[in-house]
């Protein structure tokens, strides 16, 4: 059995519930949480799937425990704050359908889950990982000391045999400067064997004017595996060796494409652990992607999603 490590937030997600305005239904939700659970499900009993975060000791934190446990999700490395509370964040969809979030999310204790951590533990609790994946929403949260200390931890830890996989993810709000996130994400790109980057995100922080740009530029670094969400639907994947375009057919009435690039992650590190070819991870991914888009809310039902599987 492969084990895999997600480390990142899990926040409460209030959505509009009903026609009245002032209804809601609560869910858990984040984005590598989200991956987390999507890989789950696609990978069974053949992985283990931890996830490394932390939460308060109110009741709310220990619903969100049996939430990753009903997943099937290992709960052994949630952190407990005491008297800490999870982050919150709500959607509100305008009269034409469009939707906006408020946050939360700043006294969160997902942001201290690696505040008992020294560079040796935390290297040594990676190495036990076949797979290790985290997001710059990740680094965006921690204290800019903790972030570094994961990157040098997740570094130390390549050597034992763990891959690290990297998904960017930039939300400008979260950081207080442009050139922070880049060099933060720099570092997370160096230490990186599979990079899950989007074109918008490459446009805004770096500039990049052409997928090529972007490919030549994090080729520097040699991950293993770089999967570019390039277009709306154009992927360009490269392993060294393979190189390919995957251009898949829009669904054309989305519901709802939150979670869309945390399953994309999902469906690719999936097929990654199964020893699939690149095309086929990166074909199985888009194929998950355009099912969870068809869906409301970040997470769809186990038995829905089960129709994924099958294929
Ligand atoms: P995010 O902003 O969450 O990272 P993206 O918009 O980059 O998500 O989409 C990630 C992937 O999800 C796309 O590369 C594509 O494979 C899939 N996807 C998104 N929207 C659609 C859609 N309308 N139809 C089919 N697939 C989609």
């Amino acid at each position: 059995m492969k084990r895999v490590l997600v480390i990142g937030e899990a926040m409460v997600e209030m959505r509009p519930a009903g026609d009245k305005p002032d209804h809601y239904a609560s869910a858990i939700a984040g984005d590598v949480y989200n991956t987390a659970v999507y890989l789950k499900r696609l990978a069974g009993e053949d992985a283990q799937v931890s996830f490394l975060t932390a939460l308060g000791d109110d009741a709310l934190s220990q619903r969100m425990r049996d939430t990753f446990e009903d997943e099937g999700i290992d709960t052994g490395y949630v952190r407990t704050i005491k008297g800490g509370t999870p982050g919150l964040y709500m959607i509100h969809t305008d009269d034409q359908g469009e939707r906006s979030f408020t946050y939360w999310r700043s006294a969160a204790a997902a942001r201290r889950m690696l505040e008992c951590d020294s560079i040796e533990g935390l290297a040594d609790l990676l190495s036990g990982f076949d797979l290790v994946y985290f997001s710059g929403i990740t680094l965006a949260i921690l204290p800019p000391d903790h972030a570094a200390l994961l990157i040098a931890a997740a570094e130390a830890a390549r050597p034992n045999g763990t891959t690290i996989a990297f998904d960017p993810n930039y939300r400008a709000r979260l950081w207080s400067a442009p050139e922070l996130a880049i060099a933060a994400f720099d570092n997370a790109f160096a230490v990186s064997d599979i990079l899950l980057p989007g074109m918008d995100d490459e446009h805004d922080l770096y500039g990049s004017q052409s997928p090529k740009d972007t490919i030549n530029r994090l080729q520097n670094g040699h991950p293993a595996h770089i999967v570019l969400k390039a277009g709306k639907h154009v992927h360009l994947y490269t392993n060294g060796q393979e190189t390919g375009i995957l251009t898949v057919t829009p669904v054309e009435r989305p519901v709802d494409t939150t979670a869309a690039g945390d399953s994309f992650a999902a469906g690719f590190l999936s097929g990654w652990l199964d020893g699939l070819a690149p095309a086929d991870s990166v074909a199985r991914a888009a194929r998950v992607a355009a099912f969870v888009v068809t869906q409301p809310g970040a997470i769809c039902p186990k038995t829905i999603f089960s129709s994924v599987l099958k294929q």
